[in-house]
């Protein structure tokens, strides 16, 4: 039986209203403690813990890529993190509860970089039940949160974009905000900052003047930009000014020859659906290993894009009723294209979206880590990927994504080493958010 964690809410403060005065310079972000601290527009709805807190005996993967400290021993005090070391290593205050979690392993929160709410109530805090303390949606209304954000569960932080901009005619009518000149893209970029977006949002209808338009307007406050593209290639949205890519199919036509990539951006302009099965005929013909494809993952390291795959939405097997060899292969490419980026440098980072069709209802960002370990990275630099990279690119890393002094203390225990196999992390023992316990399955305190 799922018991609910009810939250007291104040309701004093409904969009925590994210004012940046400052114009803050156009260049890629490099050091993350200097950039500006954007806030969830839940930040301040989300108890903090107040009591101090000695971790004790767990193995520590710090979500850094650190060496894994065994005996581990975390201080929490309140909702920080006060000291880590090896147990024996560091003081413990005499009023300080000792939680004993050895045989456990302790990582920092998970962080998803692509999380759609998809009509799907409640699915917000089933993620963070399986261990993701921050999401991104990256486009919805800040409004369509306001039910998650009533309901009285415990929920993640919540970084919003608001809607994806997009030109006419948009693919989902619903969540997308039009920008028909450079005009609207700047009202439109300064309103959804005004109502406290912590990133923007562009669609692929979006011509390259107002990408780079809105790329200048989302800087100045202070704000990451993310694309999500089909007939812009990746290398202009990327000069332009964007600062991430969704979905590894965003790179198809930087990556098949002139005709071909026209032909395929023509067929999106009249018909946004033609996507759908024109990006696997797209991808079915790439050369991963083609000197295009070397130079464009070059290019991705050079200018410290962040990449996010979202394999998990374009996942196609062979199997009975599914024998379309386009579409497997174009799927292999995918994810051969995002291990060799990884291992050239590029920054790949974990986003679920939500709903896909190989993963369980609410496992999906599991399946997305699990799906990046096949494309060929390592547990180790998957974990990294979901934690600490995210926090780069939601600009949060100077408070969130790794277990270290003065971070926030939103951590994860499991049951079993992540680092030998990935499926481990669906063995959640128990969640921590801001200091707080928010596991249902395991009361760690009442
Ligand atoms: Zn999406």
């Amino acid at each position: 039986m799922k018991k609910i964690v009810i939250y007291l809410f104040t309701w004093t403060v409904l969009f925590s209203c994210h004012k940046n005065e400052e114009p803050v310079t156009r260049e890629k972000e490099t050091n993350p403690n200097t950039s500006p601290a954007l806030a969830a527009v839940n930040e301040k709805e989300i108890p903090a813990g107040k009591k101090i807190r000695a971790l004790v005996g767990a193995m520590l993967i710090d979500g850094k890529g650190g060496e894994p400290i065994s005996d581990a021993c975390v201080l929490i005090d309140g909702n920080t993190i006060s000291d880590v070391g090896k147990n024996g290593d560091i003081p413990i205050p005499p009023e300080a509860d000792i939680v004993d979690v050895k045989g456990l392993y302790l990582l920092p929160g998970l962080i998803d970089a692509h999380f759609h709410l998809d009509g799907s109530k409640e699915l917000p805090y089933h993620f963070l039940q399986h261990g993701v303390t921050s999401l991104r949606d990256p486009g919805a209304w800040i409004e369509a949160y306001a039910g998650e954000r009533a309901s009285g569960y415990a929920l993640p932080r919540l970084f919003l974009t608001g809607p994806h901009l997009d030109m006419p005619p948009p693919a989902y009518p619903l969540n997308a905000l039009l920008v028909r000149d450079v005009e609207e893209a700047r009202l439109q970029v300064n309103r959804m900052a005004d109502q406290g977006a912590s990133a923007i949002k562009i669609y692929f209808r979006v011509s390259l003047q107002l990408i780079r338009e809105i790329c200048a307007v989302a800087h100045q406050r202070g704000l990451p930009v993310t694309a999500h593209l089909e007939i812009v290639k990746a290398k202009d949205a990327i000069l332009a000014g964007v600062d991430g890519i969704e979905h590894v199919t965003s790179f198809g036509t930087d990556l098949i020859p002139e005709p071909e990539a026209e032909k395929y951006r023509q067929a999106v302009l009249a018909d946004n659906n033609a996507r759908r099965e024109g990006r696997y005929a797209v991808w079915n013909t790439i050369d991963v290993n083609a000197a295009e494809t070397d130079s464009l993952i070059n290019f991705l390291v050079d200018q410290q894009t962040f990449l996010c795959p979202t394999l998990g939405a374009f996942e196609y097997r062979m199997e009975k009723g599914k024998e379309d060899s386009v579409k497997v292969n174009g799927f292999k490419n995918m994810m051969s294209f995002v291990g060799k980026a990884q291992e050239a440098g590029v920054s790949v980072v974990v986003g679920s979206h939500s709903i896909v069709p190989y993963a369980p209802w609410g496992w999906s960002f599991h399946h997305e880590m699990e799906l990046l370990v096949e494309s060929g990275m390592s547990p180790a630099e998957v974990i990294v990927a979901a934690t600490m990279e995210n926090a780069r690119f939601f600009r949060i890393a100077d408070r969130l994504g790794s277990i270290e002094k003065g971070k926030q203390a939103d951590l994860i225990l499991l049951k079993a080493n992540p680092l030998n196999d990935m499926s481990a992390m669906r063995q959640i023992h128990s969640v921590m958010l801001n200091g707080v316990w928010v596991s249902d399955t395991i009361a760690m305190e009442p």
